[in-house]
């Protein structure tokens, strides 16, 4: 299958999107890009620099300047921010509760968005994960994606997650953090979470991991025969 294609992949939080992702970009060796990887260091990096989170303009700034790398490794991918390894700081508790305040300046999204059209043109085909790939980054995407779960299900996954790294909170807590992430990342004005209007819907709530990526390639390699016939 040729590997020009542009893959997007949105969805609520916990449905499963940067596993699918990094294991369709893994089968057709393309590059992974994790959106809101980038969305959590612009906030990591405001919590430890004290920047208020409603300064819309310095946190727009920190979304330009930020050095950011993501190295793809055996386990993963890796964040560095500022040349330090933030894997997982990003994904803290802390981190997940004031994303989507960040998320909602159209100052900072226009500034990261800039950024991963940038790095769409770097590369023939990529995999990029989201909210709003579909619907604003990548509207010409190859194949669009809507990853969806429910809430019962991303809130387990995202608790066992959590609870592997030292989280000693409770699942309601976690399921009331993701619900209230998703009205906000589905209730901003600045391309709100949403799926396209082409996008397929794929419910992963029943399905594994394998059957949601056998999906996707099949859909992929689908579209690659259909823009050969072209
Ligand atoms: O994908 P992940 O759960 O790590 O994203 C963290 C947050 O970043 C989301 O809840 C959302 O507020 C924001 N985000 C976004 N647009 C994207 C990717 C992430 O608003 N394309």
């Amino acid at each position: 299958m040729p590997v020009n294609m542009q893959i997007a992949i949105d969805g609520p939080a916990g449905a499963g999107k940067s596993t699918v992702a990094q294991a369709v970009a893994n089968r057709l060796a393309v590059p992974y890009i994790d959106t809101g990887a980038m969305y959590r260091s612009v906030t990591l990096s405001a919590l430890q620099q004290g920047v208020s989170f409603h300064d819309e303009a310095a946190l727009a700034a920190i979304a330009s300047s930020l050095s950011l790398r993501f190295i793809p490794l055996d386990d993963g991918q890796r964040v560095f921010l500022d040349d330090r390894d933030a894997t997982h700081d990003i994904r803290s508790a802390e981190v997940g509760a004031l994303v989507s305040v960040v998320a909602a300046h159209p100052q900072v999204r226009e500034r990261l968005v800039e950024r991963q059209r940038l790095i769409v043109m770097e590369n023939r085909g990529l995999v990029m994960d989201g909210r709003d790939i579909g619907t604003h980054v990548l509207p010409n995407a190859d194949v669009k994606i809507y990853l969806t779960a429910s809430l019962h299900m991303r809130a387990s996954r995202r608790f066992d997650e959590l609870a592997q790294r030292g989280y000693t909170g409770t699942l309601a807590e976690v399921a009331k953090v993701l619900r209230e992430r998703d009205e906000a990342d589905g209730g901003r004005k600045a391309s709100p979470m949403r799926p396209a209007d082409d996008a397929v819907i794929m419910d992963s709530t029943t399905l594994s991991i394998a059957e949601v990526v056998e999906m996707i390639i099949a859909l992929c390699r689908y579209r690659s025969a259909q823009k050969g016939a072209e």
